[in-house]
């Protein structure tokens, strides 16, 4: 036996195994969702994510194609459960402080610091409040959950 069917027969082990993932992440997101009895799911529109942010945001964990599969199954299992599905330009979620709305800081690997009014937190629950800190300003929803 050569390299490559054996390469195949690994990646598309791998790929079924990510998938697995993904559709547990994807019904706890909708569990949660059912359980605050939320509306509307909100994703990050990925369409303008700029290659500098992806790198550097999601740090070689998920790649763009692999974020953007994740969505389309929550999208999918959202749907199905009559759920709203919106998507929010990710534009300036991750450098903004969703308090004061400073320029953060990075601070160590995951963390980020605002200089001005001192909060610290990872960098993805940054993205998260500012998402939703934007789609509450687009919608007027008055009630939001991370
Ligand atoms: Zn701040």
């Amino acid at each position: 036996m050569n390299e490559k069917p054996l390469l195949a027969k690994y990646k598309s082990r791998e790929q079924r195994r990510i998938n697995i993932i993904y559709h547990e992440i994807a019904n706890q997101i909708i569990t949660e969702a059912k359980r605050v009895a939320a509306s509307t799911v909100v994703l990050e529109n990925l369409s303008n994510m700029r290659r500098k942010r992806s790198s550097k945001a999601l740090n070689g964990r998920l790649s763009r194609w692999s974020f953007r599969k994740l969505q389309n199954i929550i999208d999918y299992k959202a749907k199905l459960a009559s759920l709203n599905v919106k998507y929010v330009d990710a534009k300036d979620t991750s450098s903004l402080c969703p308090i004061c709305r400073g320029k953060l800081s990075p601070n160590g690997y995951r963390l980020m610091i605002c200089p001005t009014c001192g909060l610290e937190e990872d960098r993805d629950v940054i993205a998260v409040k500012n998402l939703l800190h934007k789609y509450k300003r687009d919608v007027g929803a008055s009630s939001v959950h991370p």
